[in-house]
């Protein structure tokens, strides 16, 4: 059963930008309406964005492209989401994912990559089930 259901889980995220960078195996998938929600945010053409940012990984979904150093190119240099108001679903809904939510090792394990993980307060089991639900319709 996931850990969220044996156990109270507690998250507050403090910003610190860890999550939005990774290595060769880490990537961050969108959707096309992902897609055209970043690009016009940041009032770039659809054909720059998908150039400039993303890779395309099926006929339905891109992942955006890190960095040579591993971060996210939407990543500001203050370690902030320059495209947050429409971030993909993926990094809304972290750390509430089903590889985390696994078991007790799986959640204690992410704890030592983000510090927002058993902080603050305890996020109800409904919010975190709607969480797995928006991953799901990936
Ligand atoms: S690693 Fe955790 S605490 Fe840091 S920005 Fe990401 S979610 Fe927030
Ligand atoms: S899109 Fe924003 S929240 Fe998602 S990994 Fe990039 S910087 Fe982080």
């Amino acid at each position: 059963m996931a850990y969220h259901r044996v156990a109270a889980l507690q998250f507050e995220c403090t910003r610190c930008g860890q999550c939005c960078i990774g290595d060769a195996s880490s990537g961050v998938s969108l959707s096309i309406d992902e897609v055209e929600a970043a690009q016009r945010l940041l009032g770039l053409s659809k054909a720059w964005f998908l150039r400039r940012y993303v890779r395309r990984l099926s006929t339905v979904r891109w992942e955006i492209r890190l960095q040579a150093d591993g971060r996210c190119p939407f990543l500001t240099d203050q370690d902030r989401c320059s495209i947050y108001a429409v971030r993909p679903a993926q990094c809304r809904t972290y750390p509430f994912w089903p590889e985390i939510l696994e078991s007790r090792g799986s959640w204690q394990g992410e704890a030592g990559r983000c510090e927002g993980i058993n902080r603050g307060r305890t996020i109800p089991v409904s919010t975190i089930e709607k969480k797995l639900k928006q991953l799901e319709r990936l």
